[in-house]
């Protein structure tokens, strides 16, 4: 009976890896303030796994509710998952990201250090490689200054927790860095539940294939990728919920810094993902063809050996199973969750 603290456990990929957790045998204990997520998520892990999470409602950045969190349970380490994660939002609000992402993550590692609980696994990004050199891309690769402050922010967390790290030795601190998470639980009762228009492709893809919107943009088909569109590695989220598992079993009892890819190691095209969700839903999928937008990078995929190496972890679903699960959720769940439960 593990107890971790699940920062943003309520949201897209922290649901996913509670229920892992949960099934895996730790006691997850979520701390959220549901900005971007809603409760009823917590009945759909319930029903999946047979136990109801505990959850407390509030802010990483209210020191008090987090003291009393590690008073309360005897919490062994933290996944950090909670901050605001919209790219173009982050432009129009620098100060909320900065806020919220940065100073939130100062909080809560004051309080871990007054508590003494030294085990941090956190949520990064390959957004923190920027335009790189070539691929796939290697832990090793050189972080990159972001041309977005919400990029920024994970550069700025990872710099802070090497910092601890440096004068900590004794703190175990890993930095995931995601590629593009998508899909949901094969059950179709849980998945990604964007609010608003959908920044991210294959949300966007499900809802022109259900009818809530009229077409996919595709953003450039002039990059030197085979078909001219963006090349991502896109990775089942219940994967990159066993990757979480596995950096707790294989990491959070080892000192220092430990910096993990999670990705599968390979890139597909945004009209090679498009073929996969038609295929998926079983009709076309309007698109018309858009010019690049800004920001975005030709090619971005991971070498994803360190991870098989260390953490004896591999993505194990294919873009077929991303796009028939991500579909299932979507048309089970039209609207998302429920307001109500
Ligand atoms: P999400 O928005 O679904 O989940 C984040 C959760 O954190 C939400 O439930 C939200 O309500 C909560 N939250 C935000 N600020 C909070 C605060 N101050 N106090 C308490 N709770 C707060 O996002 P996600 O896709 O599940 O992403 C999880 C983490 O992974 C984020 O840190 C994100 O930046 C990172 N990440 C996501 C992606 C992606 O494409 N989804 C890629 C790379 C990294
Ligand atoms: N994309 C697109 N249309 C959209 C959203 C995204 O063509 O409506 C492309 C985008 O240019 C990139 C890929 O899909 O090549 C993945 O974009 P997403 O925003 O999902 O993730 P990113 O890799 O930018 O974090």
């Amino acid at each position: 009976m593990s107890y971790i603290l699940i920062t943003g456990g309520t949201g897209y990929i922290g649901s996913h890896t509670c229920l892992q957790l949960i099934q895996a045998g730790y006691t997850p204990v979520i701390l959220d303030n549901f900005i971007n997520s809603k409760p009823a998520v917590l009945q759909r892990i319930t029903q999946l796994s047979g136990q109801t999470p505990i959850m407390i409602e509030g802010d990483i950045r209210h020191r008090p509710t987090l003291e009393k969190i590690f008073k309360q349970y005897p919490i062994e380490g933290v996944i950090h998952f909670a901050g605001l994660k919209a790219v173009g939002e982050s432009v129009q609000k620098p100060i909320e990201y900065y806020e919220n992402n940065v100073a939130g993550t100062l909080t809560l590692l004051e309080a871990m250090q007054q508590a003494q609980v030294k085990r941090i696994i956190f949520s990064s990004s390959a957004t923190v490689y920027g335009d790189p050199a070539s691929v796939p891309i290697r832990e090793s690769f050189p972080t990159l200054s972001a041309t977005n402050p919400y990029g920024q922010s994970k550069l700025m967390i990872e710099r802070i927790l090497q910092d601890v790290a440096h004068v900590s030795p004794d703190w175990s601190i890993t930095l995931l860095r995601y590629f593009n998470p998508v899909g949901a639980h094969p059950s179709g009762l849980m998945g990604e539940d964007p609010q608003g228009i959908p920044n991210n492709l294959t949300p966007y893809i499900t809802q022109v294939a259900i009818g809530r919107r009229e077409q996919l943009s595709v953003f450039g088909n002039d990059y030197p990728t085979p078909d001219g569109t963006g090349v991502r590695d896109y990775i089942h989220v219940m994967d990159l919920a066993d990757g979480h598992v596995a950096a707790l079993k294989h990491k959070f009892s080892e000192a220092g810094v430990h910096i993990y890819n999670l990705g599968t190691g390979r890139g597909y095209s945004v009209l090679e993902v498009l073929k996969a969700f038609e295929k998926a839903c079983g009709h076309s999928i309007r698109y018309q063809l858009s010019p690049r937008r800004a920001g975005d990078i030709a090619e971005c995929w991971s070498d994803a050996s360190k991870a098989a190496t260390e953490l004896h972890w591999q993505a194990q679903r294919s873009l077929d199973d991303m796009a028939q699960d991500c579909w299932r959720w979507q048309t089970e769940n039209p609207q998302g969750y429920p307001d109500n439960v």
